[in-house]
């Protein structure tokens, strides 16, 4: 058995576990990075390859560290093609967005806080969480078959999706939300594919729904020959066949004859609300790990790398006594930034769990694109009164579901405005939660949609 003692052990190097090694060892902490992946596949993570916000990144990795790998910067709109209708609607996304090399953003990072002074660690599968009562004191683990232990006075994990160290973790006297299931989870899969002849639509981000409801599927051009096509589904439906699904819509595209696929891959993505709470004594999750995801877009790198970076910075002023209430710090910057929008944006993912995708999706036709952008990115919209008539002629026919979705609007509003009101201490916590929780009732009775959490 080896040990190894660090201030701050963090499980994952994917973008949260880099960006807060990257931010922990610039402030001169001791700090490891373990990886159950070799060297050569760290980086190589299932994605759509859109990098939403690219010029706001939080400043730990430098852009210009990571900018090689945007390969295509162009992309200014999502193409939301809905065949059923014969639309295909052209709808703006606010700020600066790229469609990366996955591939090689993933080495970017690494590189990034191994230079800010992070250790890797590779081959090394944590698989169980040390604890001395709650408080957690590191982890264990195997690497290549030699058991190994790190002592660390803080855990990170960010070891992404349905992380193995919250299984292990007893965190049941802590505030960590432990109200986690599969079923509050998108599974999801793409291919790199190279075509012959550059498309079309090389500045669009595509997307187009999924025969079944709360799926879509995606063509993001990393370059006009080379898509990322992939396509999801919540885990509260009957499972797809996504390999099968997604070959048939190549199929049936013209700019996809003679075809050829590069690189597969699938993951699960929480596509629900981010954690109530994110931490525990001597432990903190970020990223994916702490359903850090846009629920409507299952965008989640943005989301992971400032997650991660509001990790370290709180970790530092925490390391002498790291309790729940010397971390609570970062709960509040992840529910101030981003993590109340998201809880909004998550009403519309269970408003669609409960409408016929029909009916959604003549909606959808009908609606002026430029708000229905403002409604995806930022949970709100609003529409001044000769849009709202023409709208209105449009979309007659879809009247009931235009009520349902504004009565579930005004609902995700009041529920950003709770997150407004997120505590300031742990010991605050449960009244909010009972409170949030009596607006979520009425959310499913208004919905008609089977309770999520
Ligand atoms: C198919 C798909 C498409 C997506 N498309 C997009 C997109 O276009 N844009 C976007 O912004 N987001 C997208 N996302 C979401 C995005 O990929 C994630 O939100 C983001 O990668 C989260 O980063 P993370 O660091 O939290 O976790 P991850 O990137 O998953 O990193 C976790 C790391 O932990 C390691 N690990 C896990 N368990 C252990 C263990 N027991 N021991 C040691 N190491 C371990 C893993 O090997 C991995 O390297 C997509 C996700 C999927 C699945």
């Amino acid at each position: 058995m080896t040990t190894h003692e660090y201030d701050v052990v963090v499980v994952g190097a994917g973008t949260a576990g880099c960006y807060a090694a990257a931010s922990l060892a610039h402030d001169g902490l001791d700090v490891v990075v373990v990886e159950r992946k070799d060297e050569q596949e760290a980086g190589h993570i299932a994605c759509g390859d859109a990098l939403k916000g690219a010029d706001a990144f939080p400043d730990a990795i430098p852009k210009s560290q990571i900018e090689s790998s945007f390969t295509n910067t162009g992309v200014d709109h999502g193409r939301f093609e809905l065949p059923a209708h014969e639309t295909v609607l052209d709808i703006p996304v606010p700020g600066e967005l790229a469609v990366i090399d996955r591939f090689e953003y993933g080495r970017r990072i690494i590189e990034g806080a191994e230079r800010a002074g992070a250790d890797f660690h590779y081959d090394t599968v944590v698989q169980d969480v040390c604890q001395d009562d709650t408080r957690v004191t590191g982890v264990r683990g195997v690497r290549k078959g030699d058991p190994v232990t790190y002592d660390a006075d803080v855990t990170v994990d960010a070891a992404g999706a349905l992380s193995i160290l919250q299984d292990k973790a007893d965190l049941e006297s802590t505030t960590f939300d432990t109200n986690v299931s599969y079923s509050q989870f998108c599974s999801a899969y793409r291919e790199i594919v190279e075509v012959p002849e550059p498309v079309e639509w090389d500045d669009a981000l595509v997307f187009k729904p999924t025969q079944r409801a709360a799926g879509y599927l995606w063509y993001f051009p990393r370059t006009s020959t080379t898509i990322n096509a992939g396509l999801g589904f919540q885990m509260t439906e009957e499972p797809m066949k996504l390999v099968r699904d997604l070959r048939n819509d190549l199929q049936n595209r013209p700019e996809f004859a003679g075809a050829e696929v590069r690189d597969k891959l699938g993951a699960a993505l929480p596509t629900r609300r981010p954690y109530d709470s994110a931490v525990a004594p001597g432990f903190v999750a970020v990223g994916d790990a702490a359903g850090h995801v846009n629920p409507t877009t299952g965008g989640g790198i943005a989301g992971a790398a400032y997650a991660g970076t509001y990790a370290a910075e709180t970790i530092v002023d925490a390391l002498d006594d790291p309790t729940e209430a010397a971390l609570w710090e970062y709960n509040e910057r992840v529910m101030d930034h981003f993590g109340g929008r998201y809880a909004g944006l998550d009403v519309y993912n269970v408003l669609s769990t409960a409408v016929d995708v029909d009916d959604l999706m003549g909606l959808l036709a009908a609606l002026p694109g430029e708000k229905l952008a403002e409604a995806l990115y930022s949970g709100s919209t609003s529409m001044g009164l000769a849009l709202k008539l023409k709208s209105a002629i449009k979309s007659f026919g879809y009247w009931g579901t235009i009520l349902d979705f504004y009565r579930t609007k005004q609902l995700a509003e009041e529920l950003m405005g709770r997150y407004e009101s997120y505590p300031s201490g742990p010991a605050e916590l449960s009244a909010w939660q009972s409170d949030r929780d009596a607006l979520m009732d009425r959310i499913y009775e208004t919905t008609g949609a089977d309770p999520k959490y």
